[in-house]
């Protein structure tokens, strides 16, 4: 099972993501993930995305492909992977299509209005990474339910980044959306039902 996650900002990628993990036993590659891992480490690679990151820009193609080549080459990816946000430009689909034959490209729908509402409600675990937002609210303010840990907003997710991403999204994203229509993989979901019928979809997509 070798599927991507296509779709703007602020579609519950993540989301979808971290359950088909839990039911078909395959790895979440994210690349904003690793992105966000490396700028918390401090290693080259994430001197070098943070500013990238924190204006709602696209990390270079050569370098973002060397690192997606890198983590599908490892052995638990045999058996099939979720790919979440990668590719997200016409160079990266067709790298990608040179390294492995996908089975699906999931597409998430959703308005610029429910996105940006949703993207500036979103708080995140510091400790275990979970995600909270308007229709998911903590059980105590600040706190993770999961773990205790911090919950903190994503620097990128304040208002003007927002759109900046959607921007990048419309320009450089969406343009793939056509090329895996034609190869026939191609599965349209909506995003904005709740998060157990987006699901109930996206299972029913990979059949
Ligand atoms: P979201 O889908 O919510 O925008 P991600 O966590 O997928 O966020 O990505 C965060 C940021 O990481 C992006 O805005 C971009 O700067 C960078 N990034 C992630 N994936 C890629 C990619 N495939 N190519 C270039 N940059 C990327
Ligand atoms: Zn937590």
């Amino acid at each position: 099972m070798k599927i991507i996650l296509l779709g703007p900002p602020g579609t519950r990628k993540g989301t979808q993501a971290e359950r088909i993990v839990k039911k078909y036993g395959i790895p979440h590659i994210s690349t904003g993930d690793m992105f966000r891992e490396a700028i918390a480490k401090g290693t080259e690679l994430g001197r070098m995305a943070k500013g990238i990151l924190d204006q709602g820009k696209f990390v270079p193609d050569k370098i973002t492909i060397g690192l997606v080549k890198e983590r599908l080459s490892k052995p638990d990816c045999k058996k099939g992977f979720i790919l979440d946000g990668f590719p997200r430009t016409i160079p990266q689909a067709e790298a990608l299509d040179k390294m492995i034959k996908l089975d699906k490209a999931v597409l998430l729908e959703s308005s610029d209005d429910i996105i940006i509402k949703r993207l500036s409600s979103r708080r995140q675990c510091r400790k275990c990474n979970a995600i909270y937002g308007i229709d998911m609210p903590p059980k105590k303010k600040g706190v993770c339910d999961k773990c205790g840990g911090q919950l903190y907003q994503r620097d990128d997710d304040r208002e003007e980044v927002i759109r900046k991403r959607l921007e990048t999204y419309n320009k450089q994203t969406a343009p793939l959306i056509e090329c895996y229509k034609k190869k026939g993989i191609l599965a349209k979901i909506n995003g904005q039902q709740t998060i157990e019928k987006i699901f109930e979809d996206v299972v029913e997509a990979l059949i």
